[in-house]
């Protein structure tokens, strides 16, 4: 026992110093001279002798091994935001579609802004938004500026449009298609843009309902973007259109975007910007 006791007792004891260490001849420890705490801590057996000096991280290496958890730590999650923005957004512009770049043209984002902080609870509900409002009003902008603050939030978001969901189904067999609606599914948001568009075939019709139904049956919530007013979805034309409108009302609860044109007045900013260049006129 006494062996063994002074085998485990030279166990890290006489280890070499480094130049940044001492020894404390009140402890018998190693100590850091730059914080002057110990590098060992003793383990005594029951009768006070020390056994055991195992190495232990002094408060300057244990700050700088803190600085270092917390950097890769924020690098993982910045890793992590940039993976699910890769994969949530198809349109690279989206990228720029934020809360802090929003110009101010349209109140009603303050709603979409809400729906972010209370995106945990609208999530248990299943409960996403519908906007709607004339083309050219900032629906897009505002769906994407939720994309972008959800997966900030690292919220698995994946944003696509009517018309390229429509294209992509098209040239697929059935069952790939169920693959693809449990692919989008996976996502904890789903934004798709402009509801609306492309129903002028009945298959296309088909494919929307499918599309919103197998969404509404996973539980989890969408947010989707219309030209058309509430009352066209309240009082739709035929019976396949009533199946999607309905869903979606009952899912999603509406925002009225109404600002005056974005586009338009974007359009009349370029020329008078470019008539101020061109003929050399004062703004
Ligand atoms: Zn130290």
């Amino acid at each position: 026992m006494n062996s063994m006791r002074e085998l485990l007792g030279n166990l890290f004891r006489d280890r070499t110093l480094a130049e940044d260490e001492y020894l404390n001849e009140q402890d018998g420890l190693v100590y850091c001279r730059n914080c002057r705490t110990p590098r060992q801590t003793a383990i005594r057996t029951s009768d006070g002798g020390i056994v055991f000096c195992p190495p232990v991280l002094c408060d300057c290496k244990r700050a700088e091994h803190d600085v270092e958890d917390a950097m890769r730590a924020a690098k993982r999650k910045a890793d992590e935001i940039e993976h699910l923005k890769r994969d949530g957004f198809r349109d690279r512009r989206l990228l720029e579609y934020t809360f802090d770049n929003d110009k101010g043209y349209n109140p009603e984002i303050a709603r979409a802004k809400r729906y972010v902080e209370l995106f945990p609870d609208m999530e248990a509900r299943g409960m996403g938004l519908l906007l709607w409002g004339n083309v050219g009003t900032g629906k897009t902008f505002i769906a994407a500026c939720v994309a972008n603050a959800l997966m900030e939030q690292r919220v698995s978001v994946y944003m696509t449009n009517f018309s390229r969901v429509m294209n992509y189904m098209m040239g697929m067999a059935g069952t790939d298609r169920n693959a693809y609606l449990d692919e989008l599914n996976r996502y904890r948001l789903l934004v798709i843009d402009d509801l609306g568009v492309e129903h002028d075939s009945s298959f296309a019709v088909e494919q929307v309902f499918s599309v919103i139904d197998s969404r509404c049956q996973s539980g989890k919530p969408m947010l989707i973007t219309t030209n058309l007013s509430i009352g066209q979805l309240r009082e739709p034309r035929d019976i396949p259109h009533a199946r999607i409108f309905d869903r979606v009302l009952a899912h999603c609860y509406p925002i009225r975007i109404n600002n005056t044109q974005i586009r338009q007045r974007a359009a009349e900013q370029n020329i008078a910007e470019a008539k101020r260049l061109l003929e050399g006129v004062a703004k």
